[in-house]
């Protein structure tokens, strides 16, 4: 989308954004998520206004119950008075943005309700990982007063655990019937849960679901360190919101052992720094490009086939030269 600079008035699009109007905080997601040439200072104007929302991830399988999950936590949190945003995201998909994802959201009930912002991103980046969109988007929904953001993935998979490097605190989800536990401990997914919620606790299986997650606990783990946060097991009825307070109960609990511990930070660092190398790689991808061709590459090219120097030597002198 052309965007000129001059079309944007990025400060006051912030302003109105922190003073919680709904469209400004569209208006700045959508700026991130096009590569908007005002992504910078959009960027820029928001970083002294982060680090407040906790980030709260909710994966597992398609059908456990995530959507319902996410639609009762909003409810909740909302009676607590807090600001939440809802990033539905399916990396599985190249498109974003799409009605499909909004419909799916069951979030009906808080379409009117301004204390409460959702969108949907079904963005797969151009590397094959997730879109550089979904941190951008996290950024400014941080910087514009949401206490809790809720990302509620809807791909199966390595989309997981990608969603799990981006939240401080991630829910597995999983209900009776669906294997998940099996499943789960295969894709490793086990070990990027904090906390584990044990969704259709009114179907039969829900305890069995309960002692299979105790059982896998038992053999080891990161988790079984001494000191180490052991992911409590929480059973939902999401449909009829039952135990959604425990759950939120167990959310608070885990930001203070975080911040006890300073994993909190520490999440938070490796976030960033995965941010940072993504963007210097995609500059120097780009300045790549850019000398692609040119006769800087193609003498070096010439060279290295002489044998008069070495592609190590050649690829170190044009990275130098970026
Ligand atoms: P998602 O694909 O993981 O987001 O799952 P959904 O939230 O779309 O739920 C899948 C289906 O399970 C829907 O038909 C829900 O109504 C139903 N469901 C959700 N929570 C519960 C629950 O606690 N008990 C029962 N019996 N059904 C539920």
């Amino acid at each position: 989308m052309a965007v000129s600079r001059r079309d944007v008035d990025v400060a006051g699009l912030v302003d109105r954004a922190r003073g919680g109007e709904p469209r400004a905080v569209a208006r700045l997601i959508s700026l991130v998520e096009n590569d908007s040439p005002v992504l910078r200072e959009v960027a820029a104007a928001l970083a002294p206004h982060g680090g407040h929302a906790q980030v709260v991830g909710l994966t597992g399988s398609p059908g456990v119950g995530k959507s319902t999950s996410t639609s009762a936590l909003v409810t909740a949190l909302r009676a607590a008075d807090k600001r939440v945003g809802v990033l539905a995201v399916d990396p599985s998909s190249p498109f974003s943005g799409g009605a499909l994802l909004g419909d799916r959201v069951r979030m009906q009930d808080h379409a009117t309700d301004d204390g409460v912002f959702i969108r949907s991103m079904a963005s797969r980046g151009q590397l094959g990982g997730l879109s550089a969109a979904v941190p951008q988007a996290l950024r400014v929904l941080d910087a514009t007063g949401c206490d809790v953001v809720l990302v509620e993935t809807v791909g199966v998979g390595q989309a997981e655990v990608e969603i799990a490097s981006l939240a401080d605190t991630t829910l597995l989800v999983v209900a009776p019937g669906f294997g998940d536990g099996i499943q789960a401990a295969k894709a490793g997914i086990i070990e990027i849960a904090d906390i584990f919620v044990v969704n259709k606790a009114d179907r039969d299986g829900a305890d069995q679901v309960v002692r299979d997650l105790r059982y896998m606990q038992s053999l080891g783990g990161k988790h079984s360190t001494a000191g180490a946060w052991r992911p409590p097991i929480v059973k939902t009825v999401a449909a009829r919101a039952e135990g959604v307070d425990d759950v939120i109960a167990a959310i608070e609990k885990h930001r203070g052992w975080m911040e006890e511990h300073g994993e909190l930070d520490r999440r938070r660092r490796i976030r960033a720094a995965a941010e940072i190398e993504a963007i210097a790689l995609g500059t120097v991808r780009q300045k790549f490009a850019e000398v692609h061709g040119s006769t800087a590459l193609d003498t070096a090219a010439g060279r290295v086939v002489a044998g008069s120097t070495d592609p190590y030597t050649a690829a170190e002198e044009l990275v130098a030269s970026l």
